[in-house]
């Protein structure tokens, strides 16, 4: 059932459990289907780095061409870090601080993308104290309903992303005249675990008309940024085909001379993800049955914060009629769980689970919960594996923590 061929056993006595494994082929072949769909005209695949911000991670995709897209001044710094080049860096997110736009000022990103009017002008100000204008470009919530999980849609008016179409118009018609302010791009991103065709296709009608009518005013718009978002299979979903999804974009655009960014993160690496973690015991409360795990929340959040839904499979078990069981980790948590109600045959300790599509959100979001250190992270690539992250060790943990010594 696992999408690679490996032998978990010996990467579980090599490297330890719990830990995180990253099929690099499988990230390029993604890689490399979005930008075949987007080959009709000039296009920048920009990572979205927060989905797996490991450096080697990056410096896959760096490698292959790509750009990123990031939402924090050190994802940034990260990214340059992993060789994507500064010209292909798009500055994300509702809440940047001062010292982070003029951190990205001065490292000659592409360009800001600005979601509020206070925004706009925070950029301008320190734009201006430097001498040099600021490339941007306004996010854009078309108001349009996703159809994906509420926590991961972003593109209506009552989530807090973008500003609305007319407020756009005035953000560019303001940065128009500023000449501390350069308005190089457009750009939206209606929601993650995209699944549907139809809203991206209106959503990118609607912000191309925009594009349309800031042309008649001589506001020349140079990138079409359609942010990231497009789904993946974790159960029975039918995903999106990247081929139809570029048609869907590029028939919006006709008559427009634009470079088109694509910002995709879940897609290029979500099913190439794969949480190894080790059974520990079982046992039963009343009639419940628990597999208990090595793993934890802390570890892959995402079943926990999202109630998403993970394929596991099982490598060992016993003799037995499967049967519904909760696997849960030791975290102190009754949220706490990989997933609940999945039939699996009789388990003994040291049985290996290994979670599907983890590759995406996993790790990036892993924390020291529990004083529990963050896992290893192994990359496999033409047949070999290697390590591209350490297990943390208590060392780690507690480095930042020194008020104690005094
Ligand atoms: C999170 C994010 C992405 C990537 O989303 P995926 O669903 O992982 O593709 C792209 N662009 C922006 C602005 C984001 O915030």
């Amino acid at each position: 059932m696992s999408g690679v061929n490996i032998d978990w056993n010996r990467v579980a006595q090599e490297f330890g459990t719990p830990l995180y494994l990253y099929d690099f082929d499988h990230f390029r072949e993604q890689f490399l289907k979005l930008k075949n769909a987007f080959k009709a005209r000039k296009s920048i695949i920009a990572y979205a780095v927060k989905a797996n911000s490991n450096l080697s991670v990056v410096k896959h995709f760096a490698q292959l061409g790509s750009g990123a897209d990031c939402v924090s001044i050190l994802e940034i710094k990260r990214a340059l870090l992993a060789g994507v080049d500064k010209y292909k860096i798009i500055f994300s997110g509702v809440g940047k601080r001062d010292d982070e736009i003029e951190e990205a000022l001065r490292l000659d990103i592409l360009m800001i993308n600005v979601e509020s009017e206070g925004e706009l002008q925070r950029v301008e100000e320190i734009a201006k104290k430097r001498g040099r204008p600021a490339r941007i470009s306004v996010r854009v919530n078309p108001n349009i309903d996703p159809k994906t999980h509420p926590y991961i849609s972003t593109g209506l008016s009552k989530n807090k992303f973008g500003v609305d179409i007319e407020t756009a118009k005035k953000l560019y018609l303001y940065a128009h005249k500023s000449p501390h302010l350069e308005p190089v791009g457009i750009h939206f991103h209606i929601g993650s675990q995209l699944t549907q065709l139809e809203p991206i296709r209106e959503a990118s009608q609607i912000v191309a008309d925009l594009v349309r009518s800031l042309k008649s005013v001589n506001i020349d718009i140079r990138f079409f940024d359609v942010g990231g978002g497009l789904g993946i299979v974790y159960k029975d979903e039918t995903p999106i085909d990247p081929y139809d999804y570029g048609q869907a974009i590029l028939s919006t655009l006709s008559g427009l001379d634009l470079t088109i960014i694509c910002e995709p993160g879940r897609f290029l690496v979500g099913n190439g993800g794969y949480f190894l973690t080790r059974v520990l015991y079982e046992k039963r409360n009343g009639e419940k049955r628990f597999v208990i795990v090595d793993g934890a929340m802390n570890d892959l959040i995402r079943p926990s914060l999202y109630q998403a839904y993970h394929k596991v499979e099982l490598i060992g078990g016993e003799d037995g009629e499967p049967e519904p069981a909760d696997i849960v980790g030791p975290v102190c948590e009754s949220g706490d769980f990989l997933r609940k109600d999945v039939p699996l045959p009789p388990t003994k300790p040291g049985d290996l689970i290994v979670v599907h599509s983890a590759g995406a959100y996993g790790f990036t979001m892993a924390s020291n919960y529990n004083s529990r250190p963050r896992v290893p992270e192994i990359a496999l690539e033409n047949g070999k594996i290697r390590l591209i992250r350490r297990r943390e060790r208590f060392e780690d943990l507690i480095a930042p923590e020194i008020d104690y010594l005094i």
